[in-house]
């Protein structure tokens, strides 16, 4: 495996030929929005292409699904910091069409653990902790629900400041075109 010191390579050149200089910006977005999406590779650029923004905007998050599992986890709590402490006014949640994520089923992938070596005895463990391993790498059946459930994860969340909208969107990687799954500026 020589893939990072490729990388670490590079950046070496990268600092030498003053070529970061195109991409130093300041600490606080110009757009104050903060934007949830999957780490799906084909949304890397085009979640912000579609929608006009460039490098420097605004905060971005990005997990597997684009999703809110967890209201005490680190997605949460980023959001929390870039409202709290970086200036943000709005949440946009983006989920997204053919998602590896959405498709994903847990027993594959607990096969795929077990036969890369974690012992059934793990498994035993957690679940005798309490932590359904099935349900928390469980995707979804349709994106725009996950969506809707990610949004209202953060809106009943009881640290967060209700006075922001928090917006739903799906993106469709094939094509750029976003639909509008929750508009956060108007109360239900
Ligand atoms: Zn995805």
């Amino acid at each position: 495996m020589t893939l990072l010191y490729d990388l670490l390579d590079y950046n070496k050149s990268f600092v030498a030929d003053e070529k970061y200089k195109d991409y130093v910006l300041t600490k606080s977005p110009n757009k104050k929005m903060v934007l949830v999406s999957c780490m799906d590779t084909r949304l890397t650029e085009m979640s912000f292409k579609s929608l006009g923004l460039k490098n420097g905007d605004i905060k971005h998050i990005q997990n597997a699904g684009g999703v809110i599992s967890h209201p005490y986890g680190s997605t949460v709590r980023s959001i929390l910091v870039a409202v709290y402490m970086l200036g943000v006014e709005e949440v946009v949640i983006m989920g997204h069409h053919d998602c590896g994520f959405g498709a994903l089923k847990p027993e594959p992938m607990i096969e795929e653990m077990k036969k890369r070596g974690i012992s059934e005895n793990t498994f035993d463990v957690l679940e005798h902790s309490r932590i359904n391993i099935k349900n928390w790498l469980q995707g979804f059946d349709s994106v725009e629900e996950s969506v809707k459930d990610s949004v209202r994860k953060v809106h009943e969340h009881p640290l967060f400041d209700n006075n922001i909208p928090v917006h739903g969107l799906v993106i469709d990687p094939d094509n750029g075109k976003v639909d509008l799954v929750v508009d956060g500026y108007k109360k239900d």
